[in-house]
């Protein structure tokens, strides 16, 4: 049997084939996948990799899609969504997040046990797996700030890193573009008023929705060079408002591309590449992308 008639009689997972990417990515870009499975348990998605790897077919974990622009001529394998297993519980004097949980409902449980520490994060549309991965943050805060430990998944065993193995950065940690799943973290949190914390949630969410433009994109496009700002660079450039099909850069945050229905991949490629080039020529400053590009470009 091979791949795809073992897929159809797998029972651990949703199995969708040819899945339009750009259904899973908020960006709202990209072509098909070969194969598009939601798991709902631990066992179901060491099993699909097990059958994946005797396969040689390539696998992708991904979280909400949220950093993400596939190619136009999508991905060749099999993406792999966990959004199922979510829970999100005390373990001892910790808090245990499973990976497919979305960093609002992990928000939504601090708020309700009186817990602080990431406030700040509110309104970054990430899984937990994503964010731990990304090391996402805001406002000078990032995820990492209350990890205790990462629980990882690879070759049928399961894996515990404290957080100085985790080798966080700059939007980035070891678990970026390796064969390792992310399947859970164990956050560490600081008692407060729930009143306190309910407002500190709302007013970075305000923040952000006054500085950041809505519509369909993937946050920040570029990192922050050393000493400015991506977004101040693309501004100072002019390049706000300049747009390549139906990609444009956004006229209220010059580091966030919005995309509209008739976007490509492709659009949102080239516009990448122009403030890339504009950036080099005005500044000498090279920018490092934040958002991943899948498949071939
Ligand atoms: C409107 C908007 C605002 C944003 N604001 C911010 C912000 O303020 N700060 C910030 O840091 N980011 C921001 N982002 C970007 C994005 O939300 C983050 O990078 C986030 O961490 C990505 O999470 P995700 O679940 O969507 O991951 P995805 O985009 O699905 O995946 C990102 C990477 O993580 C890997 N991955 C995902 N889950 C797992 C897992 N369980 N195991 C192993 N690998 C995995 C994927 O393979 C991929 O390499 C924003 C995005 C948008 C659309």
């Amino acid at each position: 049997m091979g791949f795809k008639e073992e897929l159809l009689v797998f029972p651990h997972a949703k199995i969708k084939y040819n899945e339009p990417m750009k259904n899973h990515t908020s960006l709202g870009v990209g072509g098909d996948c070969d194969y598009y499975a939601e798991v709902c348990t631990l066992y179901g998605l060491n099993c699909l990799f097990m059958l994946a790897k005797e396969n040689g077919v390539t696998c992708k974990v991904i979280g909400n899609g949220t950093n993400l622009l596939v190619s136009d001529n999508g991905f060749c394998g099999l993406i792999i969504n966990v959004s199922k297993i979510n829970d999100v519980f005390f373990k001892r004097d910790c808090v245990r997040a499973m990976a497919g949980a979305s960093l609002e409902k992990l928000i939504r449980f601090t708020v309700e046990n009186g817990l602080s520490g990431i406030e700040s994060l509110s309104g970054i549309p990430a899984s937990v797996g994503g964010a731990v991965v990304m090391n996402a943050g805001a406002f000078g805060h990032n995820i990492s700030d209350c990890i205790e430990t990462v629980e990882t998944l690879k070759d049928g065993k399961l894996k515990v890193y404290d957080k100085q193995d985790c080798r966080f950065g700059y939007r980035k940690s070891r678990f970026l573009g390796k064969d390792e799943v992310v399947v859970s973290a164990t956050f560490k949190f600081k008692e407060r008023e729930r009143s306190a914390i309910s407002c500190g949630v709302e007013s970075f969410a305000e923040i952000r929705r006054t500085i950041q433009p809505s519509g369909r994109s993937c946050g920040s496009v570029f990192k922050n060079p050393k000493g400015f700002s991506a977004g101040q660079l693309i501004e100072r450039a002019g390049l706000k408002g300049l747009s390549v099909g139906g990609a444009k850069i956004s006229e209220k945050h010059g580091n966030f591309i919005i995309t509209s229905g008739r976007a490509t991949a492709m659009d949102v490629f080239n516009l990448i590449t122009t403030i890339k080039e504009k950036i080099k020529d005005e500044f000498g400053i090279e920018l490092e992308k934040e958002v991943e590009l899948v498949g071939e470009f």
